[in-house]
């Protein structure tokens, strides 16, 4: 399969201002030194806890935000190179949903301005055409042909993240970023969303970028999982490994919090202690040892690099010096687990 999206060594770090001058004082590192690459018709996930860089990095790519370094090759074009002009043309095939669509929608536009305007500013549909393509694209989501002539505020969360569903998808993407786009809803709504997108991505080809916190829908939609902490990755591989096999204390603990039935997995249950620290200052070595279980000195100081180990799966890869030997029982938790 086409590698869509080829993400290297992406920084995006925030200036603080400080002092008299206004002088950059310190930079929160959102993201910090990440890379990974997104196939065409895939669903890649990215997962970990608020303010560990994931939506930073869904805006990275859109260039929402101007990294402040690495590259991002979208479809054979590194997206940085481009001018402003040059991107706008781009993000015909690159859209993205927001958790909440009220706020991305114009209030004092109805839903059919809405989308005929997405499809004037990438001139997609010809003209006369785009009456007929606005009844297509509310009927594909599941909304009836009078709600164009509605406003954002007429309708229910559910509905008017088909609305954002509908806007993406009038321009004929081929990648969207979905950033946390059903965790506002229902979790009733919320399978029918992702049933949705399931099925456009079918009939259309289209790669998802999946932003989460949440495990249950990333267990649901991804072909491959991407976990992130403070900044970096620690984890990635495909659905089944990372959620049957995970390898990185992280992962493990963030699979642990979801409630399951088995009595069995209470056992194996890793807590976290803490907070996240500061992207300002991130800890030394291991940016997980603060919190990790099995933390050594030697996590303080020593840098863990994506690495893959002999009886992991092909794409499988965890950053933690320790793997093998948590895996093996031979390196056991250092500190209380729960
Ligand atoms: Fe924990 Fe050390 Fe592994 Fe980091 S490298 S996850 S601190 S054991
Ligand atoms: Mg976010």
């Amino acid at each position: 399969q086409k590698e869509l999206l080829k993400v290297k060594n992406l920084k995006q770090y925030f200036p603080i201002k400080g002092g008299i001058f206004g002088r950059t004082v310190n930079n929160v590192k959102a993201v910090d030194d990440i890379s990974f690459t997104v196939h065409e018709g895939e669903t890649v996930s990215v997962v970990g806890e608020s303010g560990c860089g994931k939506s930073t990095t869904g805006r990275a790519i859109l260039r929402l935000d101007n990294p402040t370094d690495g590259t991002v090759e979208f479809d054979g074009v590194n997206l940085l190179d481009l001018n402003k002009k040059e991107m706008r043309k781009m993000r015909k095939d690159m859209q993205i949903i927001f958790q909440d669509p009220y706020a991305s929608l114009n209030p004092r536009q109805t839903v059919r301005e809405t989308l005929r305007e997405a499809m004037a500013i990438q001139n997609v549909v010809p003209k006369e055409k785009r009456a007929d393509r606005i009844a297509e694209l509310l009927e594909t989501v599941g909304l009836q042909p009078y709600h164009a002539d509605r406003y954002p505020h007429e309708f229910s969360g559910g509905q008017r993240q088909r609305i954002g569903i509908a806007r993406a998808l009038s321009v004929d993407p081929k990648l969207i970023v979905c950033d946390e786009a059903v965790s506002a809803l229902d979790v009733s709504i919320q399978a029918q969303v992702l049933n949705l997108l399931k099925k456009f991505q079918k009939e259309m080809n289209l790669t998802y970028l999946f932003i989460s916190h949440d495990l249950g829908v990333v267990r649901h939609i991804s072909d491959r999982v991407i976990v992130m902490y403070l900044g970096k990755i620690v984890e990635v591989g495909d659905k089944k490994s990372i959620f049957e096999n995970p390898q990185h204390p992280y992962t493990k603990a963030l699979l642990s919090a979801i409630p399951v039935p088995d009595p069995d997995h209470n056992k194996d249950r890793i807590f976290l202690q803490g907070d996240v620290p500061s992207p300002i200052d991130p800890p030394t070595g291991c940016r997980f040892h603060t919190r990790c279980p099995f933390a050594t000195e030697r996590c303080k100081e020593e840098t863990p690099e994506l690495r893959s180990a002999g009886y992991m799966a092909e794409g499988h890869q965890g950053a933690c010096h320790y793997m093998e030997l948590i895996e093996s029982g031979e390196h056991q938790p250092t500190r209380e687990t729960s």
